[in-house]
């Protein structure tokens, strides 16, 4: 008789957890993702402000599953399912929407940005969802210093050196703090006609406080110590506009060649392909076992699921995600060896925490408040801890000592130099001969 074959939709948090539960279970396993690498985007802000090398937060999926003989890995993206056919289809670099069938479905595609109903913002802010974004992110940030410096009309270093961040959650804050670092030690010595500390870096959010999820106490303690390092936090209004000449909130324009956005998430299309339930912000309203109401052969697990917990939704958080994938498998691998089934998903929430600079964080966990030096060493060994391999923790741990002491980061380099976006000339500028223009994009 042949094995049931399980086919999970995506090798983030939530979908490689579920591969893991499955290692031992008779069957035949397809993972499939659009990437070839399983992704820990808490520290995607590290790689766009030079922090850490792309490399030091993703694996190849195929590594990571590669002693697990009963799992192979496709790299292609679902573009949709057929419920009553039960296959999937999967696009890849050759073929367009080649059926792939499943007798159990477990979809963990995650999220992307989301622009509030604003997508025209997108191209002028970019999001951190990817390596891609990070490595974008990072080269705009770097080529912002290159063009101040090579820039002759110093009334024009304001704008090139004032960096938006659009979103006060833990990646906005996250990604401020680590940006004022890295203008106000890393860079400090490197240029000659600018002063990278001069940095202006913004962060805007129309939420009254930063870090929203955190407590009252905690988020003051970010919000004084994004002050402290020299953040301009302006909180209570949202952004009506966004160019490329900057943003304009509360009315008033800030002029800016460098905006990021950093605030809302919208789930994978998973809640089109089901024609399912959504919630009001399109997650897949799965049942108590994480299946879909008629479907118990399809589970949704992670960001782009919706259950509630004693009320409340489950938050889009990496926790969710594991410990969501891990029920979902072992709940399959209980049906296919005719063991009883787990009892409901429960998720236990470990806490939160985020980071604001060097040797400063928050965390929350149960009754524990912390902020400090305290907090951030148990963020650095959390953080380690559930990065995908040994090699990986060892590189980063390795990391985070050398810039600790030092100051130096790992990797400034602008790598789409053909990427970058071309400026464009300026009628007015007059040449100076001893100054070799910056080499800017093609
Ligand atoms: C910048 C940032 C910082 C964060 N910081 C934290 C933090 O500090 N702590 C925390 O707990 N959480 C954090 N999160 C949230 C956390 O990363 C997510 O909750 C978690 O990744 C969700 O796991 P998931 O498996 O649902 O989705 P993901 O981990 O996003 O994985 C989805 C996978 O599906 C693949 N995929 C998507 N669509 C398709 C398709 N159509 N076909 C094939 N493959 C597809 C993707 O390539 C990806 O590999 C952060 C998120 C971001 C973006």
């Amino acid at each position: 008789m042949s094995q049931p074959r399980i086919v999970i939709v995506g090798g983030g948090f939530g979908g490689l957890a579920a591969a893991k539960a499955l290692s031992r279970t008779p069957a035949e396993i397809i993972l499939i993702d659009r990437t070839n690498h399983h992704l820990f985007q808490p520290l995607l802000y590290q790689v766009a402000t030079s922090a850490l090398t792309p490399s030091q937060i993703a694996t190849p999926i195929r590594g990571i599953l590669r002693k697990q003989k009963n799992t192979t890995v496709i790299l292609g993206e679902v573009t949709g399912l057929d419920k009553d056919r039960k296959c999937v289809f999967v696009t890849d670099g050759d073929r367009e929407n080649v059926p792939v069938a499943y007798d159990y479905l477990i979809l963990a595609t995650g999220a992307s940005h989301s622009y509030f109903g604003h997508n025209e913002f997108a191209e002028f802010a970019p999001g951190l969802k990817s390596l891609a974004d990070a490595e974008a992110a990072r080269n705009k940030i770097l080529q912002a210093f290159e063009l101040a410096e090579a820039e002759e009309d110093p009334s024009r270093h304001r704008d090139l050196l004032t960096f938006i961040l659009v979103g006060a959650g833990p990646t906005g804050v996250e990604m401020a703090s680590a940006l004022a670092i890295l203008v106000r030690n890393t860079l400090k010595s490197d240029f000659r006609r600018i002063d990278p500390a001069s940095a202006r870096i913004v962060l805007v959010d129309m939420a009254p406080r930063v870090l929203g999820p955190f407590t009252e106490k905690l988020s003051k303690a970010a919000k004084q110590r994004l002050e402290k390092l020299g953040v301009e936090v302006r909180l209570g209004h949202s952004v009506d506009h966004i160019d490329a000449d900057g943003i304009i909130v509360a009315g008033e324009r800030i002029a800016s060649k460098t905006v990021i956005w950093t605030a809302g998430v919208a789930p994978s299309p998973a809640g089109k392909w089901l024609n399912s339930q959504t919630d009001r912000a399109g997650r897949v309203r799965t049942q108590k076992d994480l299946t879909v109401p008629g479907h118990p052969e399809i589970f949704v697990v992670g960001d782009t699921a919706s259950l509630d917990q004693n009320g409340k939704p489950l938050p889009g958080v990496a926790q969710v995600a594991m410990q969501g994938g891990r029920y979902a498998g072992k709940l399959i691998h209980s049906r296919i060896v005719g063991n009883p089934p787990p009892g409901p998903f429960s998720y236990f929430d470990k806490g939160s925490m985020a980071v604001v600079g060097k040797g400063f964080a928050v965390l929350q966990s149960w009754k524990v408040q912390m902020s400090g030096f305290g907090a951030w060493l148990s963020w650095a060994a959390i953080h380690l801890q559930f990065l995908a391999t040994s090699s990986l923790r060892l590189s980063v741990f390795l990391q985070w000592v050398w810039t600790y002491v030092t100051g130096q980061r790992g990797d400034r380099l602008i790598v789409n130099h053909h990427g970058a976006e071309p400026v464009k000339p300026r009628a007015e500028v007059s040449v100076n001969v001893n100054v070799k223009p910056a080499f800017v994009g093609k």
